[in-house]
């Protein structure tokens, strides 16, 4: 009899790995563009995360054979360490992410985890590795209890609890009319960008993965909101190794280990204050950043 239901329960754990990718992408990667050719080696076997060690080494890529957006990228994340990659818009930030979810292969070079090519292993533990907390977040038209354990269907309210008071979201749902079962979405109650993102940081300390990928907001938050994001964010990456793809050095200064990508090429690499004193495209980034802000607050 089990031989018989094996094929369901692959059945169902496609189904339950597609619409964990569903919720996982939100808006960072747009489904419509997501390539179906990317399947596992036939004897493709389970990631196993030690430490979560991420190297890129010499990757290339291009979505179309005429086009090269990575034209030959180094990066090395140690375990637990912060990697955030800054540049201009089209640099390829958002692809370096979809390259590590294997959303695509590189044409050239490798992705390893702990030594493990990512392209050697399974999707599906690839993925589970792997948290994201994307720019949009997908609110369905359910309870926000029920939006927080999306992914988790076997946590307990407990878990789901603990997950909101992580992301610093507790508080206002204990305000709702009717708490974690108040409904949400398009047909309930609307949330802001701010609140969103905390429900998905929340989801992502439900899954509580090793490895963290960041896609920072390009719509600028008030300086409050940022700010208190900010905080849980910096709670979450810890002990974790993490990607941020960022927009606004503001939010990035802690990391330890800053990229800026231009046309597909690290142009320049090192600490926040390294990388200021070397007085290159990150300086002037930062001074153009700074002086935009103080703009913004003198108007506020
Ligand atoms: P931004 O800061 O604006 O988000 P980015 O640095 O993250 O930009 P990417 O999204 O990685 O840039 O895109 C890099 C380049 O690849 C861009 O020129 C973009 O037009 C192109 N590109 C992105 N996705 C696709 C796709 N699915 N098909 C073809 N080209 C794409």
């Amino acid at each position: 009899l089990s031989q018989l239901f094996r094929p369901l329960d692959l059945l169902g754990m496609v189904y339950r790995t597609i619409r964990q990718g569903v919720i996982d992408m939100g808006a960072m990667f747009d489904l419509i563009d997501t390539p179906a050719e990317i399947v596992d080696m036939p004897d493709a076997s389970a990631l196993h995360i030690s430490d979560g060690h991420v190297r890129f080494e010499n990757v290339r890529f291009g979505y179309d054979a005429d086009r090269a957006i990575l034209k030959g990228i180094d990066l090395d994340v140690p375990a637990g360490s912060t990697l955030a990659v800054v540049g201009p818009s089209g640099a390829g930030k958002s692809t370096l992410a979809r390259l590590l979810f294997r959303f695509y292969d590189p044409t050239g070079g490798r992705i390893t985890i702990d030594g493990q090519g990512i392209a050697q292993v399974t999707q599906q533990s690839l993925r589970a590795g792997i948290g994201i907390v994307p720019q949009d977040t997908v609110l369905f038209n359910d309870t926000i209890g029920y939006n927080i354990a999306y992914g988790r269907a076997d946590a307990t309210d407990a878990e789901v609890q603990a997950a909101a008071r992580g992301a610093a979201i507790a508080g206002f749902i204990d305000q709702l009319p009717d708490g974690y079962a108040t409904r949400v979405g398009e047909r309930g109650l609307k949330l802001s960008g701010g609140e969103k993102q905390r429900v998905a940081i929340a989801r992502t300390l439900l899954k509580d993965p090793p490895i963290l990928i960041l896609d920072e907001a390009t719509s600028a938050l008030d300086s409050r909101t940022e700010a208190e994001i900010q905080t849980t964010l910096q709670a979450i990456e810890r002990g974790r190794t993490t990607i941020v793809i960022a927009h606004r050095l503001s939010t990035i200064v802690h990391a330890d280990q800053i990229v800026v990508l231009d046309a597909g090429r690290v142009a320049e690499r090192g600490t926040h204050a390294g990388l200021l004193a070397k007085g290159g495209l990150y300086a002037e980034m930062w001074a153009r950043q700074q002086a935009e802000r103080e703009r913004a607050e003198a108007a506020e």
